[in-house]
């Protein structure tokens, strides 16, 4: 409302700064004082060259020549001075005083406008920065106003549930674990994608140890006033510090520490930078003995600035991934505890038909058909409800039929896993395989299959010839189920890793009749693969590699379908399901 009266005022200041300090700029500028001694000026004035005197009691004079020139010359403050000037026919013009008062007038003004202007401009600045400390202080306290969580408000993410749980005994008792010299992470790192509770999990760690729960978000900080970041992050740790222990949580980390990509683009980010070196420094200013975790979350852990990994920052990383069918089951009974459910609504049916939903989703699906059943004023919630909220949630992305929805990838992805899985297990007995899933992780593409080669000291040639083929399994088996035609993107990451192993076993560890024993790395530094004979031996070899693993895959068929299907049924296997599926004849298919 006082907006546009602010605003004339300001306009007007503008204006008249621009009226006065055009008009200093003119009285200096269109003068050209020519510079000269007192001896030089008394010779012009005995040559009758000077027409007038500006006198005044400051320590230079001016004048103006004959010629119209000005000059400006050493004031002799002498007594006679005037009448000198005077017997020499040079008009005195004693004035001046008020002239240097004009001046001094206008550059009052000029002073005094840049001061209210300044005043203006700071003013508008405290209150940003006021306005936005504000905002960042907008302190979600444990024990607070605001919902107290705990872990059992998590369904789900059980691995970063126990790590975060060993971190509340360390906020309650820090002493403990200082005594033992024991050194505490104090930057915990939560990665994965939007909405899998990587927020809710730090709250609970707050609402777990009882502390309060402070946070800010990375993107709050883009684009303020240069320092305003880095001042609102110190505000944010003292504010922190003051009520003792507590957990300072930042989201989308990435924002501000973005990774530096070369030299050149480091300047285009200075004040992400400063902001990010302020928290830095925050955090090893902190001592073990405090008691308070910093929590930051980013749905990239790949484009994080390494500086912010490193020891005593958020040197332990825990990935929040996508809720597998098990956790989705959870996630929607635990939404649907205080909602009335009609008798049709299976939730374990649900969980099976919302795969690559994550948690926020699966809230939102039960929050909208609630809303729905209230809308409808009907007594339950039912499967009508629940098919109309689908949509909604699934908005913005393609509305598809809700059984077929990415169906057709997930049977790709259950082969290609279920490809990796049995060849790593027919190669070789000593190969564990702990779990495979088709829920896409971060890093990986579409789901992942966990193998752990036996541990031993040395890696013989058969070994490594099995890791590639473990590697080109996935290829493999789309191939042989959907056609070469039907391949997909999905192996390139296998295929990277199949070439790095074949390059080092036949370039560098001489396990290749025909490239002999020289060390290629030595003979042609890195670039061992730009080798065309190299690159020959490397294709033959990988080439021949994948037809034993087709082989494998083509006679064991069989298991493959049995891993594949099971996978599209429970989404993730552990190691006792996968050896049986991977051992067991005849099983119905
Ligand atoms: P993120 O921080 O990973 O983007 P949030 O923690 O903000 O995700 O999750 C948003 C909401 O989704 C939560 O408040 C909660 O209602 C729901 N949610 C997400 N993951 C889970 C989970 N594992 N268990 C229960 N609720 C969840
Ligand atoms: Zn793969």
């Amino acid at each position: 409302m006082k907006r546009p009266k602010k605003l004339k005022i300001l306009l007007l200041l503008v204006i008249s700064f621009a009226i006065l300090s055009s008009l200093y700029l003119y009285i200096n500028s269109e003068k050209k004082y020519d510079d000269i001694s007192y001896s030089e000026f008394m010779e012009y004035v005995k040559d009758g060259k000077i027409e007038r005197v500006d006198l005044n009691d400051g320590s230079r004079i001016r004048g103006k020549f004959a010629t119209g020139e000005y000059f400006i010359t050493d004031n002799p403050r002498t007594e006679n001075f005037k009448e000198i000037l005077l017997m020499n026919n040079v008009k005195v013009v004693e004035s001046n005083g008020s002239s240097v008062i004009a001046q001094g007038l206008t550059f009052l003004l000029f002073i005094v406008g840049i001061g209210v202007i300044g005043y203006f401009v700071n003013n508008n600045m405290t209150k940003q920065a006021q306005k936005e400390m504000a905002l960042m202080s907008n302190v979600e306290s444990g024990n607070g106003s605001g919902d107290v969580f705990t872990f059992d408000n998590v369904a789900g993410n059980e691995e970063a549930k126990e790590s975060l749980k060993e971190l509340v005994d360390f906020i309650e008792n820090p002493e403990k674990y200082s005594k033992y010299g024991a050194r505490i992470p104090r930057g915990i790192l939560l990665y994965g994608p939007p909405g899998t509770g990587k927020t809710l999990l730090a709250k609970a760690l707050a609402g777990e140890a009882k502390v309060p729960f402070f946070s800010v978000s990375g993107s709050d900080f883009i684009q303020v006033y240069a320092g305003l970041g880095a001042s609102r992050i110190r505000a944010l740790f003292k504010k922190a510090k003051e009520c003792g222990k507590s957990v300072i949580f930042i989201d989308e980390i990435d924002a501000l520490g973005k990774k530096r990509k070369g030299s050149l683009s480091n300047s285009g980010n200075d004040e992400g930078d400063r902001t990010l070196n302020a928290l830095l420094t925050e955090m090893s200013g902190f001592s073990d003995r405090e008691g308070t975790i910093v929590v930051a979350a980013t749905n990239r852990v790949d484009t994080l600035d390494e500086a912010l990994l490193r020891p005593g920052r958020f040197d332990r990383q825990i990935e929040v991934g996508l809720p597998d069918l098990n956790a989705r089951f959870k996630i929607l009974k635990l939404h649907s505890k205080n909602k009335p459910l009609s008798e049709d609504v299976n939730l374990e049916k649900l969980a099976q038909e919302t795969s690559y939903f994550s948690g926020a989703m699966l809230e939102n699906l039960m929050n909208e058909s609630a809303m729905i059943a209230a809308r409808n004023n009907d007594i339950n919630i039912n499967m009508d409800h629940i098919d109309k909220a689908f949509f909604t949630v699934l908005v913005g992305e393609e509305k598809k039929d809700r059984s077929s929805i990415l169906n057709k990838d997930k049977k790709i992805t259950a082969y290609h896993e279920a490809g990796h899985a049995l060849v790593a297990k027919k190669v070789s007995k000593e190969n564990r395989v702990t779990k495979v899933s088709i829920i896409p992780s971060t890093k990986g593409m579409g789901g992942f299959s966990m193998n752990i080669p036996p541990d031993k000291m040395y890696q013989t040639k058969k070994d490594i010839r099995n890791s590639i083929m473990i590697a080109l399994g996935g290829r493999a088996a789309e191939e042989i189920i959907f056609g070469i035609e039907n391949i997909t993107t999905g192996a390139s990451s296998d295929l990277q890793k199949a070439t790095d192993m074949a390059i080092k076993m036949m370039g560098i560890y001489g396990m290749d009749e025909e490239l002999g024993l020289v060390n290629y790395e030595v003979v042609l530094g890195q670039n061992i693969g730009s080798n065309s004979f190299v690159i020959e031996r490397l294709k033959k070899q990988i080439d021949s590699l994948y037809e034993e693993t087709k082989e494998i895959l083509i006679t064991n068929e069989k298991f493959l379908h049995q891993i594949a299907t099971a996978l599209l049924d429970k989404e993730v296997l552990d190691e006792s399901e996968i050896n049986v599926l991977a051992s067991k004849k005849c099983l119905a298919v």
